[in-house]
């Protein structure tokens, strides 16, 4: 971790205030399907944004949009939440949906909270990589890319890892610094289909 470089990035800091904000009318969920990938050893900061449930590629400016629409809900709570729009068609009209949507995130939000977004430094070589390759492509790079980094983490660095307890490591610029990432959510009292 460079000196100065946010342990929980850019995207996340930028919401801080937001997702505090008491009077926040959009509920915010499944920020630990985003992966904010850095590239390290820069003077001048660069990133790029995935969506591991939407698979998809943004800026900054985008992801912070993408995070409140209909389409991220949906992905997010079909992922991890499925028997709550399993009685929905595959090919729904998600803007029509867009209120029951909001009330499922609302709920969602309330028990499992928003979520970290993950950050993850790369190397020159490999963000340029991902930058050519299609977005489908880019996430399951960037999805092997930490599984490899877990591993090499050891026995005790996985363990932490998934059960979210891991701290920023700094010094270990090239480790994955997973914040609280797909945490499997609690069994859930929310009605079933
Ligand atoms: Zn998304």
């Amino acid at each position: 971790m460079q000196p100065g470089l946010s342990s929980t990035g850019e995207l996340f800091d930028s919401l801080k205030v937001y997702l505090n904000n008491k009077k926040r009318l959009q509920p915010i969920i499944g920020l630990g399907s985003i992966i904010e990938c850095v590239k390290v050893g820069e003077h001048c900061r660069e990133a790029s944004y995935l969506c591991e449930v939407c698979v998809c590629r943004l800026s900054k400016a985008d992801m912070r949009n993408h995070i409140s629409g209909s389409l991220h809900r949906y992905n997010y709570i079909k992922a991890w939440h499925p028997h709550l729009v399993c009685e929905w068609k595959e090919n729904s009209d998600l803007s029509r949906l867009a209120w029951p949507l909001m009330e499922i995130a609302r709920k969602i939000e309330a028990k499992e909270g928003s979520g970290d977004v993950q950050l993850i430094e790369v190397g020159d070589v490999l963000y340029q990589k991902m930058a050519t390759l299609s977005e489908n492509d880019a996430v399951t790079l960037i999805a092997a890319v930490k599984t490899v980094r877990d591993w090499q983490g050891g026995p005790e660095c996985l363990s932490q890892a998934t059960s979210g307890q891991l701290e920023p490591h700094s010094g270990h610029s090239q480790r994955t610094v997973l914040l609280g990432s797909h945490q499997l959510p609690k069994e859930r009292e929310l009605p079933r289909c």
